[in-house]
């Protein structure tokens, strides 16, 4: 037999497995997920909903009865939601039924490397339309005219790993500009103090290549339970179920969330308290000598820090701080993404940067 590698497809034979780089630690603030987790009386009426699981049948495909939920939610048809295994495989499965052959996708980094990961293995050609370098604002004429001939164009609102918001009137504008489709990535929209910043969901009305994405992994504490779904035009969902695998989203996680979708409410007094938690950490953060702290509207911050890698080995071995190290991505030189957590891990956080930030050049 041929070496492995030679028999694989192309756009596959590069590629390693994904590691997320998880250490065991005390306070983990490297993914973005909610570290307040479920609230109490939410938790047990989950519970209760997987015990009346049937766990011998095959799961709903299209997940009907949590469809039915989502598209109330927005006041959509349920031919306007699709459901699926997280909002990554929705990502893929974008690609998988709109691009090949080359097709343009077009991105903007520093922005969520898993757009150009999906991309290329569904064998489209990314083009990156990069942000400010200062503030990471989009470079909208740039985008408006990149996006033209593309198949597919992501705008990530609010951005990870920067935390930045895309104007709505500029998502309408660039749903208006090309002959594809808008993948507008809300993954962290919950935290963006809507009604203010309101979702580009209430743009498919008058714009029908709009895709909307969002997820129960990060404000709903359901990272675990991967479900995440798409709110877009009724062919654009039917191209998504085409290309889907039947049963990717299993019966435990989808009476998950439909209790989560129903309790959605509930989660609020947490999401607030996020927000309130990341607006004192990051003027904790930028009180600190040589620390950038990027204005977010997400659950995490991005900061600046010089040696910044080895604050991150630090931070681990040193205070068992997990966060996520960007220091190598392009566009993010000495940058890390902590994540908001609970007002003790965030005290936490910078108590152990105050310590690090002490520590003489050759200590380092
Ligand atoms: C977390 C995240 C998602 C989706 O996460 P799932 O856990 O797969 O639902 C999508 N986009 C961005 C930018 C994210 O950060």
């Amino acid at each position: 037999m041929r070496d492995v590698r030679e028999l694989m497809r192309p756009s596959a034979a590069a590629l390693e497995p994904y590691d997320p780089k998880f250490t065991p630690v005390s306070i983990n603030l490297s993914a973005n997920e909610n570290s307040y987790g479920m609230p109490v009386y939410v938790y047990d009426k989950v519970m209760r909903a997987l015990g009346d699981v049937k766990a011998n049948r095959y799961p709903d495909p299209l997940a009907t009865r949590l469809r039915g939920r989502l598209a109330s939610l927005y006041g959509l048809e349920s031919g306007q939601v699709i459901v699926g295994n997280g909002g990554d495989e929705l990502i893929f499965n974008l690609f998988l039924a709109f691009g090949g052959g080359g097709a343009k996708v077009v991105d903007c980094p520093p922005t969520f490397s898993i757009y150009r990961l999906y991309a290329e293995l569904c064998e489209c050609t990314v083009a990156d339309v990069p942000r400010d370098p200062e503030t990471f604002a989009v470079d909208e004429d740039a985008l408006l005219a990149e996006a033209a001939d593309a198949r597919i164009t992501i705008v990530t609102s609010p951005n990870n790993p920067t935390g930045t918001l895309t104007p709505l009137a500029f998502i309408e504008e660039l749903c208006a500009a090309t002959d594809g489709l808008v993948l507008a990535d809300e993954a962290y929209m919950e935290f963006a103090g809507a009604p203010s910043a309101p979702s580009a969901a209430t743009l498919l009305d008058r714009c029908p290549n709009l895709v909307v994405l969002r997820t129960l992994s990060k404000a709903f504490a359901l990272a675990g339970g991967r479900i995440g779904y798409v709110l877009a035009a009724p062919a654009i969902v039917s191209a998504l179920a085409a290309v889907r695998q039947p049963y990717s989203v299993n019966s435990f996680s989808q009476a998950v969330a439909e209790t989560v979708v129903r309790e959605g409410a509930r989660f609020a007094p947490t999401i607030a308290e996020l927000c309130e938690n990341r607006g004192i950490l990051a003027s904790e953060l930028a009180k600190l000598d040589g620390l950038t702290v990027w204005p977010s509207s997400a659950n995490f911050l991005l900061v600046r820090v010089p040696h910044a890698h080895r604050v991150w080995e630090l931070l681990r071995d040193e205070h068992s701080i997990l966060v996520r190290d960007f220091s190598a991505t392009p566009g993010l030189a000495d940058c890390l993404r902590i994540t908001v957590g609970r007002p003790e891990e965030c005290a936490a956080v910078v108590e152990a940067f105050i310590d690090i930030l002490s520590l003489k050049e050759d200590e380092l």
